[in-house]
């Protein structure tokens, strides 16, 4: 692998120099070769799984890899922590796939670094293994996501309230900025630094903004409002709870990032909070908007010294566009939510339409994925029709109505409709099913099975019907944990 290692080219207030700390016995786990081949991973590495381990594990660094733990700061939960960083990970460096693309590759679970804290530095084999799976899944999705590469085990246990497994992930991702990042050096006046990231930043995901003269600063924020918008009204489009929106988990690509506590919403409830520590719901499905918005303001707040001088003068420049964020976000959220309907184009009046579903789908606790997906099938089946007849009542024939106004072919709506309806995605009762299998028999042929359907999530592959069924006891006692 080619590395080249721009981040650890900046001036050392970035990030740690510092060395995985060796496994006693990595064995290669999850191996992802279609992203792989994309890495363009060399063969004599890629076909020989003990060189992975020793590579995806840390325990031997790549020729031209320099590993460091970058520095961060963030909100978490809505309370400042002036310093988090990577404690328990280590950017070994960024490579170009074959389409010319730059990547990062980060080791997850290899070991203390100064940002540790009170921290081990290391992860559980079941968290690894969640990554791997919902970054795929949401990656065939079409959801802005980092991947994983390989989770490698260590051979040595991680404890937490008990011993686990432990094993170490290997994220690829557009970077690893973060809107923390940019925390990090505001809250310590660190105003040079702050531009050479913002540069840095700019150069990496927003180039075209290298036009804009000597301060792009509002624009620069506009554009990743632009990103985040796209990404969390994907969010909504597939049912995905993030689970930890903390700033430090708010990318500046617009990439999801860290699926710790994440899930997948089963039944439609704004409401739906799954994570064990989010006792206040801050973080559910449908506060997804409002948070990106906070975390903006926040990012926002970071660049007050840059845009202008004068503080004052600085929020007026940048002030409206925090503001507009909610009118920009329903803008992209309906359009989304008309194709999920089948409108080709979307008017003021048929929010009414969609509301009336969803409250429907939340008064009588529907599952949210398959109603799509029969709504859909309803335009070629008549099994599927009377289903969504009986449960949906007068709001079908409302929307079959409209669907029938259009001028759109049924085969165009349907078309329409299943691109942005899943037939499956990955429901918190297989993946934890799935993740306990890896655990406890240490055998990947069940998490093998379980992404192979993910990966066609708009397809009925003959094992799909066996991943649809939502949960039986609707997810009522479901808890994720940030799997630290
Ligand atoms: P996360 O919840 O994964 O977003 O992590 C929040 C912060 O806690 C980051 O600074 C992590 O590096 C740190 N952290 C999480 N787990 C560990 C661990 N096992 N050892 C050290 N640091 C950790
Ligand atoms: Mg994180």
């Amino acid at each position: 692998m080619k590395f080249s290692n721009t981040y650890a080219c900046l001036d050392e207030v970035f990030f740690e120099k510092n060395r995985p700390t060796p496994v006693l016995d990595p064995q290669l786990f999850l191996w992802n070769s279609s992203l792989a081949e994309q890495l363009m991973i060399p063969n004599e590495l890629k076909h020989d799984s003990v060189a992975l381990a020793q590579a995806f594990s840390g325990n031997h660094i790549l020729p031209g890899s320099e590993p460091i733990a970058t520095a961060y700061a963030g909100h978490q939960f809505g309370h400042f922590a002036h310093q988090l960083g990577d404690g328990r990970a280590h950017l070994l460096g960024e490579v170009f796939d074959q389409f010319g693309q730059r990547w990062d590759i980060q080791l997850k679970g290899s070991g203390r670094t100064s940002f540790s804290r009170g921290g081990d530095g290391r992860c559980a084999v079941g968290p690894a293994v969640r990554e791997f799976i919902m970054s795929e899944a949401m990656k065939a999705l079409g959801v802005p996501t980092t991947r994983c590469l390989a989770v490698v085990t260590t051979g040595e246990p991680v404890f937490r309230e008990t011993p686990l497994p432990g094993a170490i992930v290997t994220r690829v991702a557009s970077s690893h900025l973060r809107i923390g990042t940019f925390q990090f050096f505001a809250a310590r006046g660190d105003h040079q630094a702050l531009k050479t990231l913002c540069d840095y930043t700019i150069e990496r995901h927003y180039p075209e903004l290298q036009e804009e003269g000597p301060n792009p600063y509002v624009l620069f924020v506009d554009k990743v409002i632009e990103r985040l918008i796209r990404l969390v009204v994907e969010w909504m489009r597939v049912g995905f709870i993030h689970g930890v929106m903390n700033t430090d988990n708010t990318s500046l690509s617009g990439e999801t990032i860290d699926y710790g506590p994440c899930a997948m919403m089963g039944s439609y409830d704004p409401q739906t909070v799954y994570s064990s520590i989010d006792t206040l719901g801050r973080y559910a499905f449908g506060n997804q908007p409002e948070i990106a918005q906070w975390n903006i303001a926040r990012f926002a707040e970071c660049l007050l010294p840059l845009i202008n001088a004068d503080t004052n003068k600085a929020i007026d420049q940048v002030g409206p566009i925090i503001t507009e964020f909610p009118d920009r976000f329903r803008k992209v959220y309906m359009e989304m939510m008309g194709k999920k309907l089948g409108l080709t184009s979307f008017q003021q009046e048929d929010q009414k339409l969609l509301f009336s579903v969803l409250d429907r789908l939340k008064e009588r606790s529907i599952d949210y994925t398959i109603t799509f997906d029969l709504l859909t099938k309803s335009l070629m089946s008549e099994v599927a029709t009377s289903q969504m007849k009986n449960e949906l009542k007068e709001c079908f024939d409302r929307w079959q109505k409209r669907i029938n106004e259009q001028q759109a072919t049924s085969q165009e709506v349907q078309e329409l409709m299943r691109q942005h309806n899943p037939v499956v995605i990955p429901r918190n009762h297989h993946l934890e099913a799935v993740i306990q299998e890896c655990e406890q028999t240490g055998k990947v042929t069940l998490a093998e099975k379980f992404i192979q359907v993910l990966r066609s999530p708009y397809e009925e592959l003959a094992q799909t019907s066996q991943y649809q069924d939502p949960p039986s006891d609707g997810d009522e006692d479901y808890q994720t944990f940030c799997g630290t």
